[in-house]
C-alpha cells in the first residue's frame, strides 16, 4: 500500500542560507494574470513573516525554518481558509480534524532532528540543511507537516487512518512531488514495521499510552516524539519525548499541547 510521491525534485534550498524571499515551489498561477500571481507574492510574503515569526519564538534550526519558508501551508487547507494558512492556528482540514500549528510543526521538528540519530555527522547538530535518516509520521491528515518532514530527513513514511484524508493527502502533495514521502493507508497504532528502524517516530494525534510498537521501531539514537494524555487530567494532553539509547529508553515529558485523538482501526 506504499506509494512514492512520483518522481525527485531537486532542492533548490539545500545550501542557501534562509531565503529572504522564497519564490513559490509549485507556480500555478499563469504570469499572464497578474492578479493570481500578485495574490501568489502576497502568500509568499505571508510565509516569510511566518517564518521570521516563528524564528523569534526561538526556532533555532535553520533546516527547520528553511523547510517552513519552502512547503506552501495554503495548498493543503481549504481555500476558504487561505488567507489565515500563514497565521499561527491549528485549522480544519475536514473529517473533525485539523492541521497542526505551524509553531507546533517546527517544535516537533526541531526535536526530531535533534536525535543523535539523524544529526548529520562532522556538522553542529541539526542545522545541516539535509539531515540523513528515515522517520515515521503517525497521522498523515492533509500532508503537511509530512512535506516539511519530507524536507528535512532522508525518507518519510507517514501513516493515515481516515481513508479520505490519505486521498486528500495524496492529492494535496502530488504536485510537490516528493519522491522520499511514502503515504501509507493504516493503523498508526502498529506503527509501520516495513519501513522500520526509524531515527525518528512523530505521532499527530494524542493517546492515553504510547503502543510498545513504537518503541520496538526506534533505532539506537532515535527519537520519538507524541502527544500524550496526562493521567486523571480529563483529557489534558503533554509532549513526550522518548530517545533510544544503547542502555535503554529515556522518557522526557515537555511542554502542554492540544492535539486530536490517536484512535485505533482503518475507518
Ligand atoms: N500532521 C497532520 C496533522 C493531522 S491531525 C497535518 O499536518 O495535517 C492528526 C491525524 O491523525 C488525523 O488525520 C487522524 O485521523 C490521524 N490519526 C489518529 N489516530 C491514528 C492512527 N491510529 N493511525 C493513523 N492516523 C491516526
Amino acid at each position: 500500500m506504499v506509494a512514492p510521491m512520483a518522481a525527485p525534485e531537486a532542492d533548490r534550498s539545500a545550501r542557501s542560507p534562509l531565503p529572504t524571499v522564497v519564490a513559490d515551489s509549485m507556480p500555478m498561477v499563469s504570469t499572464q494574470d497578474s492578479a493570481l500571481a500578485e495574490h501568489a507574492g502576497d502568500r509568499a510574503k505571508a510565509r516569510m513573516r511566518m517564518v521570521e515569526r516563528l524564528q523569534a519564538q526561538g526556532v533555532a534550526s535553520i533546516a527547520v525554518l528553511r523547510a517552513m519558508a519552502t512547503v506552501e501551508r495554503h495548498r493543503f487547507v481549504d481555500p476558504g481558509l487561505g488567507s489565515q494558512a500563514y497565521e499561527d492556528l491549528s485549522l480544519p482540514i475536514g473529517w473533525e480534524q485539523t492541521i497542526s500549528r505551524p509553531a507546533t510543526v517546527a517544535r516537533m521538528a526541531e526535536l526530531l532532528l535533534d536525535a543523535p540519530a539523524l544529526r548529520l555527522e562532522g556538522t553542529a547538530g541539526a542545522s545541516a540543511a539535509a539531515v540523513a535518516g528515515r522517520v515515521l509520521e503517525i497521522g498523515t491528515g492533509c500532508g503537511y507537516q509530512a512535506a516539511v518532514l519530507s524536507r528535512l530527513v532522508r525518507e518519510v513514511y507517514s501513516v493515515e487512518r481516515l481513508r479520505a484524508l490519505h486521498e486528500k493527502a495524496r492529492a494535496n502533495l502530488r504536485p510537490f512531488r516528493l519522491a522520499n514521502l511514502h503515504l501509507i493507508l493504516g493503523d498508526g497504532l502498529l506503527g509501520y514495521a516495513d519501513g522500520a528502524p526509524y531515527a525518528g517516530i512523530l505521532v499527530a494525534a494524542g493517546g492515553e499510552t504510547i503502543p510498545d510498537a513504537w518503541c520496538q521501531q526506534l533505532s539506537v539514537g532515535g527519537r520519538l516524539v507524541a502527544p500524550i494524555v496526562v493521567p486523571g487530567s480529563q483529557g489534558l494532553q503533554q509532549l513526550l519525548m522518548i530517545e533510544r539509547t544503547t542502555s535503554g529508553l529515556k522518557r522526557s515529558f515537555l511542554e502542554q499541547v492540544h492535539f486530536v485523538p490517536l484512535k485505533s482501526g482503518i475507518a
